[in-house]
């Protein structure tokens, strides 16, 4: 009799995985489920030093016809939140850490692959390090490690194929004045004054941005934000430095380091830097959507697009179309009691059977 799959994910969730930790007890657990199959691991070793896993598990050699995705890292949980690494299920939910986000997606994959029998190239991917930057994801692109048709990538869409991302752009601004004694401002300059004018133009950039509309998004524009700025050592000292810390969401069809260069231009006639940390493409929605659609005319739900970034943008370039999908809501992700619903984790093991009898058969 096939294992159900909420008690998969209880097994999961009670496997900690926040990012810093390595992910190779989630691994292991995962290969209990892929008897049989061909597996890769690619194992890497993080900043820290912290052994990290992706593995690469294939029903046969060639291009993969379907490529299930699915990172194994969840972000950190509060000490005060006893279910994160205990779940339980509760009137048809089951709480606990990464339950939606997205250990419950991993559940559905490994309860669909143990119950379909596979006569083409069907693909599972497992990721590391996703909440911290889709290094893993990364990482996989980066060697090629797998070419595929279709890729479907666990995130909690609420059963919605999701088929186009913005991307994400973060920067760092350094605005450099000349430090003196506050009673005598003109022995100094004030960096805080300096980088009050550079946030004006900043504003300014967003105005900039918003205008160009692409209407699949909500927003439909690229978005931008100052979340940070710190500056100056004390009150009677005219600041030396102020930083400023940037980022941008930019929509796909426009290069991602469009916003970089209309920073770049604002900071003219300033003393000021622009030091660019990450750029992530965009998730460039497919033409064909050939995936697209067989997804939506399962789940009865039409594809939409998603305003976070995700392991699509990475991992598009290893296959003709990817969307993203999986149980679970977004908005009850990253936070203490998050939680799936039973039904919707039985629902997306159907689709996922569906998709697998329908492309790798
Ligand atoms: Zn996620």
């Amino acid at each position: 009799m096939a294992i159900k799959v909420e008690k998969i994910l209880l097994d999961l969730v009670a496997i900690p995985s926040v990012s810093p930790l390595s992910n190779a007890p989630v691994i292991d657990y995962a290969e209990k489920y892929l008897g049989g199959w061909k597996i890769k691991r690619y194992p890497y070793r993080d900043a820290a030093g912290v052994e990290k896993i992706n593995l690469v598990a294939t029903t046969r050699p060639g291009i993969a016809e379907l490529a299930l995705v699915c990172h194994t890292d969840t972000v950190p949980y509060d000490a005060g939140w006893s279910e994160a690494v205990r779940p339980v299920i509760r009137a048809g939910k089951l709480y606990g850490r990464g339950s939606c986000d997205v250990k419950g997606f991993l559940a559905c994959v490994l309860a669909a692959v143990a119950r379909v029998k596979v006569s083409k190239s069907l693909a599972v991917v497992l990721t590391a390090d996703e909440e911290v930057g889709c290094l893993g994801a990364k990482f996989l692109a980066r060697k090629k490690v797998l070419r595929a048709r279709n890729m479907v990538i666990g995130e909690p869409t609420g059963l919605r194929p999701v088929c186009a991302g913005k991307g994400y752009g973060l920067a760092e601004i350094v605005v450099r004045g000349k430090e003196a004694h506050s009673a005598f401002p003109s022995k100094g300059r004030s960096a805080i004054f300096d980088a009050a004018r550079v946030v004006t133009r900043l504003e300014r950039v967003a105005k900039r941005l918003e205008a160009r509309k692409n209407r699949a998004f909500d927003p439909p524009f690229t978005t931008l934000n100052v979340g940070l700025i710190q500056g100056g050592t004390a009150k009677n000292i005219i600041a030396g430095e102020c930083r400023i810390t940037v980022e941008w969401r930019p929509v796909p069809g426009q290069p991602g380091d469009w916003a970089a260069e209309l920073i770049r231009e604002a900071l003219k006639g300033f003393d000021a830097r622009l030091d660019v940390k990450r750029i992530d493409p965009a998730f460039e929605p497919s033409t064909s959507r050939k995936l697209a659609g067989m997804v939506e005319s399962m789940t009865g739900r039409s594809a939409t697009t998603v305003s976070f970034g995700t392991e699509a943008a990475h991992l598009s370039t290893m296959t003709s179309e990817a969307i993203v999908f999986g149980p679970g809501d977004m908005t009850v992700a990253h936070r203490s009691g998050e939680f799936v619903a039973v039904k919707d984790l039985k629902k997306c093991v159907g689709y996922l059977g569906e998709l697998i009898g329908l492309l790798c058969t």
